[in-house]
């Protein structure tokens, strides 16, 4: 990969960082190096980074705030980018509703802030869910039986031919996890929320609720982890299950391999108590898998992202 640093600096104008390491830049605190790392703050500098990669050959991989994201222990061989475009603005405001735009990687915490502070409702159940507008959209985040997908009015993404469009609601294909995104590999840029009015008192209470009843379930703030590792599986007749409760019945409350270990808190939280590696994780989760399918017939699939050294390019 010789060459790269300085065609990156040739192309973007501002240097690369080279050998950071991923733990530093994830929740869950796990990963070695990254060959090189760049975060764009603006859309002139994602384009031109996401130029340089594909004239360098070099592999990227985009990411937000790393709240969802299993980086491996030997790090990632190419450029992780994180999009750190910011800005939010009102586009209109009525009686009946309001459109919020929002840059990519502004924080979904900072959007729910900014739309409480204009009297606008909608939004709440993004409450104490951690990492950007990007992460959000991109895995159609949501809690308390509400998720993105449910308020986002449309979106502004990248294409790999570097052409940006603007994507409806239904474009984007959201559906329980998942949005277009994911199967497409486009970058969010930004996303414009259709939200109502709300009486203020009303929504800091509904805040306060869905705060206190996370904080019921959740490990402590500090805790290094990924929020719910599973997703819920649902049966054949649609009807959900929780993973947690599978999990729970087949003996994880405790596991551990490794520094990994199931949370005390909650059978689907798999968290890095000491110095858990990738493969640590990835055992731990795999046992979990066997157990819930001998005993249930049921393949629990991640919700988590694990990113290998050598993953995809997207
Ligand atoms: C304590 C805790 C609680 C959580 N609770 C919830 C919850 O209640 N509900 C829930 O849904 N999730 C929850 N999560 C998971 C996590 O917060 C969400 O998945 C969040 O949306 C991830 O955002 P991020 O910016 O950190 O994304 P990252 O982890 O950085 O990235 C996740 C994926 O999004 C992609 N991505 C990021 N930005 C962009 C972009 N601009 N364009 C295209 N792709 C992009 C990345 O490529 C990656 O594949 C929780 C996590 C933690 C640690």
């Amino acid at each position: 990969m010789g060459g790269f640093p300085e065609l990156f600096l040739e192309r973007v104008g501002k240097p690369l960082g080279r050998g950071v390491l991923l733990k530093d830049v994830s929740n869950f605190r796990i990963g070695g190096p990254a060959d090189f790392f760049f975060e764009a703050g603006t859309e002139s500098d994602l384009r031109a980074a996401l130029g340089a990669a594909r004239e360098g050959g070099v592999r990227r991989y985009v990411m937000g705030g790393g709240f969802n994201l299993l980086f491996d222990d030997a790090g990632y061989r190419g450029l992780l980018i994180k999009v750190g475009l910011r800005g939010m603005t009102v586009e209109t405001a009525s009686e009946s509703g309001f459109l919020f735009r929002a840059a990519s990687g502004e924080s979904a915490g900072d959007l729910l802030k900014f739309a409480v502070a204009r009297g606008c409702g909608g939004l709440e159940f993004l409450a104490g869910i951690p990492g950007t507008v990007g992460g959000a959209v991109f895995g159609n985040a949501g809690a308390f039986g509400r998720a993105v997908g449910d308020v986002l009015e449309d979106a502004l993404v990248l294409g790999a031919d570097g052409r940006a469009v603007r994507a409806g609601r239904d474009d984007l294909e959201f559906s329980y996890r998942h949005s277009k995104l994911k199967s497409r590999h486009d970058i969010l840029l930004e996303a414009t929320f259709r939200l109502r009015s709300g009486d203020p008192a009303a929504v800091e209470a509904k805040i306060a609720e869905y705060l206190a009843l996370r904080a019921e379930k959740h490990p402590p703030k500090k805790t290094a982890y990924a929020g719910s590792y599973f997703k819920n599986p649902a049966r054949p007749d649609g009807t959900k299950l929780a993973a947690g409760h599978l999990l729970e019945q087949v003996g994880a409350r405790g596991m551990r391999v490794g520094g990994a270990a199931v949370s005390a808190c909650h059978c689907n939280f798999l968290v890095n108590e000491a110095d858990a590696s990738a493969a640590d994780v990835l055992a731990l989760a795999a046992e979990l898998k066997a157990r819930v399918k001998a005993r249930f017939g049921i393949e629990l699939e991640e919700e988590v992202i694990f990113l290998p050294a050598d993953g995809p390019s997207l």
